[in-house]
């Protein structure tokens, strides 16, 4: 694979609207994506949406909505299949012509009866051929009033052999395979089918898509190798499994990927996570997108589940954050601030803030409460004020007040500051530092007491301090 491929390379991402975009459907999307990127391929989106009882305008939304936070840009599409019977029909027409389908005008109640009697048999369930015009064959007379089915005429023997990107050389024999059915009675085409001639007409060269579908690959190969396609690669991802080696599921945490954004993860760190979920290069843990695609030529991929480890995924946030411009972080933390009753205005810079604090969130809602000590008015509490302002601090404090007034305002000026304040008066720096903290921010738990005062800045240190003189 890591030869150019001759071929311009295509991929495509065709997610059924049923519901969010979910890690797994998230994951194929990237892979693909990254390898059209390899490439310097195109990356197609398809909506799959002709289960029309399950798909929803929301759920492409939603869909839509998820890449587009991820920054997985398409490069055509989105087609949508319902938009695109008239060409299905067209194949089934082209095909009922060439001789590759065939009309079936057995019944529902005929095909159960047919199925029962071989499942009876000990046999693999399979429709039974009534219909099926091979040579020198006489076909039933055509049931009055009845709408057929077009069944594909699948190959009666030989194997279905690919050699699929994740998991090697698969191989399914024809005899598996029933006459699929690929338009039902009132003409409308089916899964398999439609998906077989929409990777012909984009010309999709590489397949990548969860395993589930791998029983559905011979079958699609059969289409495609009757309407005289060509086959593109497959690639079968495993599946994701929650932390405790079952099937992802809401009780492992967030399974939508839109809900990952609302819980403070960056794109960057998600995409991070997501490329290792089932790829390796080395011990590289971390990486950005465009090494990532640089590297994805679809070697490594990892044939066995992966396994969801949140705890993963938030160290990886933690280091994405600690990247990332602070004023994009600003915007993000901003509303959750506001709601929390934050007052910028009149306060330190919050980019300023950020920067100071973005060294141990894991999230950016953790950063966003973190940051807030910033911006609300401090209510220490008395009983922790007493204990901390005892009556050996106090002169320090009137000491530290007075020298606020001349002290340069750098983080080492205050510092050294501090060390004389404490020296005049035989304390130590807790000493100083927790009635600090209590008094400026109104919590024992903040940064270096340096750091945080200098942020505040002169004038909002001195006021605060003013009132406990
Ligand atoms: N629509 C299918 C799904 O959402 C994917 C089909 C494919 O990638 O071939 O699972």
């Amino acid at each position: 694979m890591t030869t150019t491929p001759a071929t311009p390379v295509r991929t495509r991402f065709a997610p059924s609207p049923t519901g969010f975009l979910h890690l797994g459907g998230a994951r194929t999307a990237l892979y693909s994506w990254a390898f059209a990127r390899h490439f310097g391929g195109t990356f197609v989106l398809r909506i799959e949406d002709t289960d029309l009882e399950r798909s929803t305008p929301e759920a492409v939304q939603a869909i839509i909505d998820g890449m587009q936070w991820l920054g997985l840009d398409h490069d055509e599409g989105p087609f949508y299949q319902m938009q695109r019977m008239d060409r299905y029909r067209e194949v089934v027409a082209q095909m009922l012509s060439a001789g590759t389908a065939y009309l079936c005008y057995s019944s529902p109640e005929e095909v159960e009866a047919m199925r029962e009697r071989m499942r009876a048999a000990g046999e693999k369930p399979r429709y039974d051929g009534t219909w099926r015009p091979d040579e020198g064959k006489t076909l039933p007379p055509v049931p009055a009033d009845r709408k057929p089915v077009v069944r594909f005429k699948n190959p009666l023997d030989g194997d279905v052999t690919w050699n699929d990107v994740v998991k090697g050389s698969i191989t399914i024999s024809n005899r598996e395979l029933d006459d699929l059915v690929i338009a039902r009675p009132d003409g409308t085409p089916t899964y398999n089918f439609c998906v077989a001639v929409d990777d012909w007409d984009m010309k999709i060269t590489h397949v990548l898509r969860g395993d589930d579908h791998v029983n559905n690959t011979p079958r699609q190969i059969n289409i495609l190798r009757a309407i005289g396609a060509p086959l593109p690669e497959y690639g079968h991802l495993p599946m994701i499994l929650g932390s405790d080696g079952q099937k992802l599921s809401k009780r492992h945490g967030a399974v939508s990927v839109m809900e990952y954004p609302a819980q403070g993860y960056l794109p960057e760190a998600m995409l991070n996570y997501l490329a290792r979920l089932g790829w390796s290069h080395g011990d590289d843990e971390v990486f950005s997108m465009a090494q990532f695609c640089e590297w994805f030529n679809l070697e490594h991929l990892t044939a066995s589940a992966a396994q969801f480890n949140n705890e993963k995924l938030a160290w990886l946030n933690n280091h994405w954050i600690k990247q990332a411009d602070n004023a994009r972080l600003g915007e993000l933390v901003k509303p959750r601030m506001l709601e929390a009753g934050a007052v910028f205005e009149g306060g330190p810079d919050l980019a300023t803030v950020l920067g100071l604090m973005k060294e141990r969130s894991n999230t950016t809602n953790e950063l966003a409460d973190a940051a807030m000590l910033f911006f609300r008015a401090p209510q220490p509490d008395p009983a922790l004020l007493a204990q901390h302002l005892s009556d050996a601090v106090k002169p320090a404090l009137a000491l530290f007040a007075e020298r606020i007034a001349t002290v340069e305002w750098t983080k080492e000026a205050i510092a050294a500051m501090l060390k004389e304040v404490l020296a005049a008066n035989g304390l130590k720096m807790p000493q100083i530092a927790m009635p600090l903290r209590l008094i400026v921010t109104g919590q024992l738990q903040t940064p270096a007491i340096d750091a945080v005062l200098q942020i505040f800045g002169r004038d909002a240190v001195a006021a605060r301090v003013a009132k406990y003189l």
